[in-house]
């Protein structure tokens, strides 16, 4: 099966299993805005507590905050989100339809690496066990020409960003013959800048000074609040402030799923340290976002660094760390060494001194920031993608199961009595009472045992409890395990331990810390 195809069957698979609807479905939806169903939101908010639990709890000196997606509409002119969020867009005359340019010219250079891949697939049938890959890469004509080719567009496509040449942009899309998806022409309109913020209109005022925004991140949410928290808490440098919530972008394309949404979630954490310290810094950061990603365990080889070669106006040094979604390597979460250029601003735009005095050395300082800047969207789809499996087990039958690490899995526990009767599930309910406070569970006394552990295995419930006749007599239930399928008998009275043992948060958290 292709990964277009998995990935398909994956967005089919969360809406039948209630974890993401597209919103409004009932009025043919909404472009980019999707709903999480019952157990979508009991997946995220798990997310959402291993992040923050990760950054708050086990951090002395981080402290989050949630403050309001409206802000003062000053803010967003001192951050330079008025004036430079912006992508360049195109639009192809015949099909009407709207395109980022450098995404048109990011699936250009996919489609170069994609023939090399095949290039590479071809020589390893070609020469077989004596196949030297290095070699082949160094001498192949055809792999050659194309790498050159994507070198060529990369350092032309970086440097029309980097001087917000719009036009080399058009010509470097007509250069590289770029058709519209839709109609198949190659006529377009010139770039513009279009930008991504949503408006709005406060209160009763209906003239432009009752414009305000609907924020686009949620980080000056923290630095409009720096004074604020760091006083109130009496923060020492260096010190994070994290935050989740929600924010709202206007995207031009919107696709690939909840990938790439116009409402969505972020986790950022902005953490203040000494100017000159940020680089030392922005290198820790960058190791434990990492390692915080790997402990879910979905294979380490999904996770890659990307250096950022064209810097945002607010950054000296950025990188992405990149998952492997079906549709190839992206943006999972943002790392940015953001200088002090937010303070600063908001230092002059409010006309407020933000500054820290430093005790130990006896300065006054406008602290420098690294953010760490996660979608929680994307996330859940990097978990639901790199969970989802189609197996085919040795009995010959097949099963759909979401491998998702158990701290996460929406349901951790299903409470199954093998027959509707003979006291069965009255022991089952007892058993479900005792274990609920602690564990999100599920009781299923509906259809075969079979088609129930299949039920549970396509929602990623890690642990399945059965109450046979024998449980009645000897107070033991069957302890199912997801990914090995094994059963064991266990006394009832050791289920709370057990099932603690294989899913509790605590063991996750431990691997980051
Ligand atoms: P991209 O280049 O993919 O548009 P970005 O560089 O604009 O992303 P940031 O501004 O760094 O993204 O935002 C931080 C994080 O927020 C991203 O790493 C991503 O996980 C998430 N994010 C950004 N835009 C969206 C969106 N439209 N839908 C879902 N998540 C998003």
């Amino acid at each position: 099966m292709t990964q277009e195809d998995l990935f398909k069957n994956l967005i089919a698979h969360t809406k039948e299993y209630g974890f993401i609807f597209p919103s409004s479905e009932i009025y043919d939806g909404l472009g980019a805005v999707y709903d999480y169903g019952q157990l979508g939101s009991e997946l995220k908010n798990n997310i959402k507590r291993y992040w923050w639990e990760a950054m708050v709890r086990l951090n002395e000196n981080i402290v989050g905050i949630d403050s309001a997606i409206f802000m003062h509409p000053k803010i967003w002119e001192a951050s330079g989100h008025v004036g430079a969020f912006n992508d360049p867009l195109i639009d192809n005359k015949d099909s009407k339809k709207r395109y980022r340019a450098d995404v048109l010219l990011e699936d250009y250079i996919a489609k170069l690496e994609e023939k090399i891949h095949k290039e590479v697939e071809k020589g390893k049938k070609k020469f077989g066990d004596g196949f030297n890959r290095e070699q082949f890469l160094a001498t192949n004509p055809n792999v050659l020409r194309n790498a050159a080719k994507i070198q060529s567009v990369k350092e032309r496509m970086t440097a029309a960003l980097k001087a917000n040449d719009l036009a080399a942009l058009k010509q470097l899309i007509l250069d590289c013959e770029i058709t519209c998806p839709v109609s198949g022409s190659r006529n377009w309109t010139d770039v513009r800048q279009f930008n991504l913020m949503f408006s709005t209109q406060l209160g009763n005022i209906s003239d432009e000074s009752g414009i305000i925004y609907l924020r686009p991140e949620t980080a000056q949410g923290i630095f409009v609040n720096f004074l604020n928290v760091q006083k109130t808490g009496r923060m020492k440098i260096p010190f994070g402030i994290a935050q989740i919530g929600k924010a709202f972008r206007n995207e031009i394309v919107a696709r690939q799923f909840i990938f790439r949404m116009r409402e969505f979630e972020q986790m950022e954490m902005q953490f203040f340290v000494r100017p000159g310290e940020e680089l030392d810094w922005f290198k820790k950061w960058k190791e434990i976002r990492l390692k915080w990603h790997e402990a879910l365990g979905l294979g380490k080889e999904k996770y890659r660094y990307h250096d950022h070669e064209k810097l945002a106006h607010y950054a000296n040094a950025a990188t992405d760390i990149e998952f492997e979604f079906p549709f190839g390597f992206k943006e999972l979460e943002g790392i940015h060494s953001r200088t002090d250029f937010d303070l600063k601003r908001h230092q002059e735009y409010s006309g407020r001194k933000i500054q820290y005095f430093d005790p130990e050395t006896n300065e006054s300082y406008i602290p420098y920031v690294i953010e760490t800047s996660i979608g929680l969207d994307r996330t859940v789809l990097a978990v639901l993608s790199g969970a989802y499996r189609e197996e085919k087990l040795d009995n010959g039958e097949e099963r759909t199961v979401l491998k998702i690490h158990p701290a996460l899995a929406p349901v951790k526990l299903a409470v199954l009595p093998l027959v509707k009767k003979d006291g069965l599930p009255q022991m089952a309910r007892e058993i479900l009472e005792t274990l609920k406070y602690d564990f999100n569970c599920q009781y299923d006394e509906k259809d075969s045992i079979g088609k129930r552990y299949r039920r549970q295995d396509a929602i990623g419930t890690p642990l399945c409890i059965t109450i046979d006749h024998q449980s009645l007599e000897d107070g033991c239930v069957t302890l199912r395990d997801r990914d090995s399928m094994l059963q064991e008998r266990v006394p009832v009275g050791e289920l709370p331990q057990m099932v603690e043992s294989r899913v509790s948060m605590k063991n996750l958290l431990k691997q980051v810390k």
